[in-house]
């Protein structure tokens, strides 16, 4: 069983001797999408904090940058996209890139060709277009990032949104 880490693996034993949940299928694949989102809200929270103890020197917080209360917003998209997509590795892949790009989209330079198409889209910049209407402004997004940002955390997204790592949360998914 390489579902979980050499970490996780204790617990899951001890589940199985435990046995108080009657499906250990189900217990596995919870256990592996906890595991990857606590390390990447953990990545996130890492980078953000060295990058934020260089740029301090440089002028400061900046619109863009990514709050430490905001980490969780990026974690639980990231175990969603991963939870709703299983067993599809690509489209675990492209949902939660396309959350990133999306939010470090600016109206010189749009990065909606991850995000999903059509009307009932999450993404306003995707409903318009499906619409043939002009998207609003980018300005108005809540959640933005900025480039500098992106740069920094692209690392974290690399590292755990790769196909290795989200393979493991599938085969959790498909022994349910
Ligand atoms: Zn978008």
């Amino acid at each position: 069983m390489n579902v979980l880490s050499d970490g996780d693996s204790k617990t899951y034993q001890h589940l199985l001797e435990l046995d108080v949940y009657g499906d250990n299928m189900i217990i596995s694949k919870e256990e592996c999408l906890n595991h990857v989102a606590k390390r990447f809200g953990t990545g996130l929270r890492n980078n953000v904090k060295e990058w934020r103890s260089e740029s301090v020197a440089i002028g400061g917080r900046k619109e863009g940058s990514l709050k430490e209360s905001t980490i969780l917003k990026p974690t639980n998209f990231y175990r969603k996209a991963i939870k709703d997509n299983a067993p599809d590795v690509q489209k675990m892949k492209t949902s939660i890139f396309a959350s990133l790009f999306h939010t470090s989209s600016t109206d010189t330079a749009p990065k909606h060709n991850k995000c999903p198409t059509g009307v009932t889209s999450w993404c306003f910049y995707q409903r318009a277009s499906t619409n043939n209407e002009k998207p609003k402004s980018h300005s108005s997004m809540k959640r933005k990032l900025s480039a500098q940002v992106l740069e920094e955390i692209l690392p974290v997204y690399q590292r755990l949104a790769n196909n290795e790592v989200l393979a493991r949360c599938v085969s959790g998914k498909l022994r349910m």
